[in-house]
């Protein structure tokens, strides 16, 4: 770790085109500190700004502020529009030495917002002390600012910090006389939180402004320790409902029970058949096309600060479903159980059979995994359990033909698989060293998040390589009430940027 704020040495810098990234972190260090009001004031404005995907009108509001921000920032910016779809905002800037090219991922849309479990207004920038559960209070939107203070409001975190900090990183970089080194596109979608569904289509209809050497999406949050981590891929995702059937109507579980089959427990055993409470998932196949980690993978989850303990006491569980750090439980696939419904219980429980039992079950995938292949092995258990399969209502011919049914509806959209960039790619090894020698403690590098977000898709059609630079705090809320950001992470992330910026 070097030292990271060595102002002598940033003084005399700054009259050099080319600063090394450490030096330049620490210059925008210091014009940060002095420009604290105008940047929490830019981030305000641009949150006080709904962004639900569906709310087309807003949407481009936002696009156009969005827009202004970057060319002020010294960006080219442009629209790019697809029929239906909301506009994604293509922005680039070229430099003068620049051998490469860098393109950010960042979206624009939020989550949608239920008013009434915020503490304020999710559209109204609040600063507080600290998160609404821990007894923040509410303070002036006015410098000095205490780093661990927070601004609430949708999308603070999930995924307008990234733009205000690359705003604040190239104006810092104008101000202060450095010239970026790379080549910069950015690329904003407003339909991520709605599955982005315009995704493939945006990017192969726009494909000959989109190319760069690597991608470099900037969404999720940061590690559990605070400490700054670089996210080599993605889950994919997947899913079904099933369900199974009794009777064709509720029996009297007196005069019916122990002869009527029971659909609940048809379908809890059938559920205890594909996996286990370890976690582990007992369908034939299901780990077959699972990449191995690399040594290098491995030694990464490893070196990591262990969360296990910390994460088990904040979330109150007792026993987590492995030993395995979480680390490593997230780098397998995984069969998680949504939801299941049934009948009814407490005051509303009768003694009952009841016609059928329903289970709506998600599947996280890790490379090489296919949604199609899980989807036929899945299949091939439950018709293995005595099962037959059908995607409708049984018709009474179905009831009487087949001794069991089991009706499958796999989500629409097909699911996605999953990504994992490899560790050893030129421009990741550069960016981690990079990244490593500027924070004070040393970079953590995660395989894979646990999350989904359909990464492949840019891999696909663009052949790029792909990495996760998340900036957010880890308990920024997102996507739930109270989301927020905690300024140092703010501060942070425009150092990161600009240090990017000059060092690839
Ligand atoms: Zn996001």
């Amino acid at each position: 770790m070097l030292v990271r704020y060595l102002l002598p040495v940033a003084l005399f810098l700054s009259c050099v085109a080319h600063a090394d990234p450490v030096q330049t972190a620490a210059q925008v260090n210091q014009w940060r500190q002095s420009h604290e009001q105008q940047i929490v004031d830019d981030f305000a404005e641009l949150l006080s700004i709904p962004n639900v995907a569906s709310d087309t009108v807003n949407i481009r509001r936002n696009a156009g502020h969005i827009s202004t921000m970057l060319q002020k920032a010294g960006m080219n910016v442009e629209l790019l529009e697809l029929e239906d779809s909301n506009p994604v905002i293509f922005a680039q800037r070229q430099a003068p030495a620049a051998t490469r090219t860098l393109m950010i991922y960042i979206h624009y849309d939020g989550q949608p917002v239920n008013p009434e479990n915020w503490a304020s207004d999710p559209w109204v920038p609040v600063m507080r002390t600290d998160m609404v559960e821990n007894g923040g209070k509410a303070v002036a939107m006015k410098a000095p600012f205490d780093p661990n203070w927070r601004i609430f409001g949708r999308s603070a975190g999930d995924d307008k910090a990234p733009i205000v900090a690359l705003q604040s990183a190239l104006l810092a970089l104008a101000e202060t006389g450095i010239e970026p080194t790379v080549n910069l596109k950015v690329f904003m979608e407003a339909e991520e939180e709605a599955g982005s569904p315009n995704l493939r289509r945006m990017l192969e209809t726009h494909k000959d402004k989109l190319d760069a050497d690597l991608w470099l999406f900037c969404d999720g949050p940061a590690h559990q320790s605070r400490r700054w981590q670089l996210v080599y891929g993605v889950r994919g995702s997947y899913g079904f409902d099933l369900t199974v059937y009794g009777p064709n109507r509720p029996l009297h579980s007196g005069h019916y029970g122990n002869w009527a089959p029971n659909p609940i427990m048809l379908l809890t055993d059938l559920i205890g058949s594909m996996r286990g409470t370890n976690g582990h998932v007992y369908v034939d196949g299901f780990y077959e096309q699972v990449r191995p980690l690399s040594d290098h993978e491995q030694a990464a989850i490893a070196a990591a600060p262990p969360m296990d303990k910390l994460l088990a006491t904040d979330m109150g569980i007792g026993l987590p479903e492995t030993t395995d750090r979480i680390e490593l439980a997230i780098t397998r696939p995984a069969m998680n159980l949504r939801g299941i419904s049934s009948g009814d219980v407490g005051g509303q429980a009768r003694n009952a059979i009841q016609p059928s039992a329903s289970a709506s079950i998600g599947l996280r995938l890790v490379p090489d995994q296919t949604p199609e292949f899980l989807r036929a092995a899945i299949e091939k258990h439950i018709t293995a359990q005595g099962y037959h399969i059908t995607d409708n209502e049984p018709t009474r011919e179905q009831r009487q033909n087949y001794p069991r049914l089991a009706r499958i509806n796999w989500s629409k959209s097909g699911g996605y698989p999953a990504y994992r960039a490899d560790f050893d790619n030129p421009l990741a090894v550069k960016i981690s060293a990079m990244l490593d020698d500027l924070s004070d403690r040393t970079l953590i590098q995660t395989p894979t998040m646990g999350g989904s977000l359909p990464l492949y898709i840019v891999e696909d059609v663009l052949s790029t390589p792909i990495l996760i630079l998340p900036v957010a705090n880890h308990d920024n809320n997102q996507h739930g009430a109270n989301e927020n950001l905690r300024l140092q992470n703010l501060w942070d992330a425009i150092e990161i940027y600009a240090a990017v910026l000059t060092g690839l």
